[in-house]
């Protein structure tokens, strides 16, 4: 029983942002010796444009397998457009990832010895119990964030939900203390670091006494060893020719501009942040997406492209890390998707933050008050139909790229850069964190398959 093949089976929920976390900490976990069946749906699969082939090269080795399963859909169902459907029908995906897994065992791989999976994907308790294995729970999102979404329905009964802007400074309203959440699974990792988020506040999205611990930012090993992984199962397809142009503007002058894979903008509100970026006067990169508009591309302001084109570049997609890590880049415009927020503060750029939905707003409070690395876009998080003016956005990002202020924001990013490359470096807290991890699922494991025999 000493030498038991550890084998993790990984389910992300099927979006960009869960992916490309579950992918790099597989191959955290596979360098380590765990081998690794990572599940996508047909969906995710078929628009990973590049991954396909990748996948069948670099990353899936012997002990690395992609498992493709059907999401139980129509290949013409909306899936986000019609969100509440697709939801239901990724709550009923247990018995199909089961009979897929098991299928996939066939052919001399490991037995199955735990399951990760992020919270959303709760099909995959019932699977884990079915193979009486450990689930382990995944948190793509910061620790603060996740114990607000754990407790949504506690914070909605008592009205500190929906948040009202003008309430947020006053003592009353503080949360002070938060009941235990029921949520299932045996062990909890979060995909952040100690100087972000203490020990204390990853542990209370402990279940039942289980540990849980900060293993991030888990993009960092991979980058160093210069594996392009969030470039491998990207759903878009990535244009690498921005790297070249970065490369020929000045250090720090260039503002990036993303809102990740899933937020929407509304044509006036791209047209006024065209205006905002031109009368900035900075070099831009931005990521425009073909979907930004409800699905569509939008239309820019006319003579827009051809105005600013010794300045500035649009792109579909990026190579975000790569970008964000690149030394031209000085400020980021973000919808503070987590992702986001965490791979910029790694790499010490600041952000002015555009927050559209999900634990966007509570990232964006958090980068800007607590760990001091942002701002907002004024009026952004008071109502969300606003559209925010030309005059407004160019304010901002002055305010981001030129004055005292954004000078402070990047000293601070230094520190943070700093703290999160030493988290995951040999013998750091989060690299500490997935050593024990991997000890104490070595013995979770094997008093399940005990209990199998
Ligand atoms: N991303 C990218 N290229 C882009 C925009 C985003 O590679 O042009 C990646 C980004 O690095 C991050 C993920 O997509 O890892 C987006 O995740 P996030 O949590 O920031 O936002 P979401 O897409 O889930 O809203």
């Amino acid at each position: 029983m000493n030498d038991l093949q550890l084998h993790a089976v990984m389910v992300p929920f099927p979006v960009q942002g869960n992916i490309n976390p579950l992918m790099n900490l597989a191959h955290l976990l596979s360098s380590r010796g765990v081998f690794i069946t990572f599940v996508n749906t047909e969906w995710s699969h078929n628009r990973m444009s590049t991954a396909a082939a990748a996948a069948e090269s670099s990353a899936c080795t012997s002990k690395f397998k992609f498992l493709v399963i059907p999401d139980g859909l129509p290949p013409d169902h909306g899936r986000f457009s019609k969100l509440p459907e697709y939801l239901s029908a990724l709550e009923k995906l247990g018995p199909i990832l089961e009979h897929h897994l098991l299928c996939s065992l066939t052919d001399g791989t490991p037995p199955i010895t735990c399951i990760i999976s992020v919270n959303f994907m709760s099909c995959t308790y019932e699977v884990a119990n079915k193979l009486g294995v450990p689930r382990v729970i995944f948190w793509t999102f910061c620790a603060a964030s996740s114990i607000a979404q754990c407790n949504a329905n506690l914070l909605l009964s008592h009205r500190h939900i929906p948040v009202k802007v003008e309430d947020l400074k006053r003592a009353d309203k503080e949360i002070t203390c938060l009941p235990e959440f029921q949520n299932k699974g045996e062990y909890v990792l979060v995909n952040t670091f100690d100087e972000v988020d203490a020990p204390e506040t990853v542990s209370a999205l402990s279940i039942n006494g289980c540990p849980a611990l900060a293993v991030g930012p888990v993009f960092i090993p991979n980058f160093l060893e210069g594996k392009n992984l969030n470039g491998l199962v990207s759903l878009s397809e990535q244009d690498d020719g921005c790297l070249k142009w970065l490369d020929a503007q000045e250090p720090g002058s260039v503002i990036y501009v993303s809102f990740g894979s899933l937020a929407v903008k509304s044509n006036e509100q791209l047209e006024e942040l065209a205006v905002g970026l031109e009368k900035s006067q900075h070099p831009f990169l931005w990521v425009l997406r073909m979907d930004i508009v409800g699905g569509k591309p939008g239309t820019l302001p006319e003579g827009f492209v051809e105005r600013t084109k010794d300045r500035g570049l649009i792109v579909k997609w990026a190579p975000q890390v790569k970008v964000l890590s690149h030394t031209s880049v000085g400020g980021f415009v973000t919808h503070s998707g987590w992702n986001s927020r965490l791979e910029s503060m790694s790499m010490g750029v600041p952000m002015l933050g555009w927050p559209y939905f999900v634990d966007q707003f509570l990232n964006s409070r958090f980068c800007n008050d607590v760990w001091m690395i942002g701002m907002d876009l004024k009026g952004v998080d008071a109502d969300e139909n606003l559209v925010v003016g030309r005059e407004e956005i160019e304010k901002g990002l002055r305010r981001l790229m030129e004055g005292s202020e954004g000078e402070e924001l990047r000293k601070r990013g230094r520190e943070l850069k700093e703290a999160a490359f030493k988290a995951v470096a040999e013998g750091g807290f989060s690299f500490l964190n997935l050593n024990r991890f991997m000890h104490d699922i070595a013995q979770l494991s094997k008093t399940a398959s005990r209990k199998m025999a």
